[in-house]
């Protein structure tokens, strides 16, 4: 028991980290976007350019945005003692995806059968 929940604090201290890491990046790709937007030296070259930068930067904030609500409900799952288990079967999520993956909200199955589009993503989770 001891032993079980060290290991649920090591993941909450790494939980807790990457949030931080992903909403200081955020905190960042807001500030690129914002400076990139007002240049009136531009011509439509640089124009084109800004609007893939902005699009690029608006979809790695999507990603992270995505990245840091699993990262969140992966907390979450800690704070109410269901953390490590698939939130779609409720079997034990593989220590080694756990491990790799500590926010991941199913097990590789589950995942796998997501990407292949025979089950819907829990609602709780999208
Ligand atoms: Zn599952």
């Amino acid at each position: 028991m001891a032993k079980t929940e060290d290991k649920l604090q090591q993941y909450e201290k790494r939980l807790r980290q990457r949030e931080k890491e992903l909403e200081q990046a955020l905190a960042s790709t807001v500030e690129q976007a914002l400076s990139s937007s007002v240049d009136d030296t531009q011509d439509v070259a640089d124009l084109a350019v800004a609007g893939y930068q902005k699009e690029m930067l608006f979809s790695q904030g999507t990603a992270r945005n995505k990245q840091l609500r699993l990262v969140r409900q992966a907390l979450h799952r800690i704070a109410v003692g269901t953390f490590g288990d698939c939130v779609h079967c409720d079997r034990a999520i593989g220590p080694k995806r756990v491990e790799a993956l500590p926010w991941t909200p199913y097990c590789i199955e589950c995942q796998e059968r997501i990407e292949n589009g025979e089950i819907q993503p829990t609602a709780s989770v999208a």
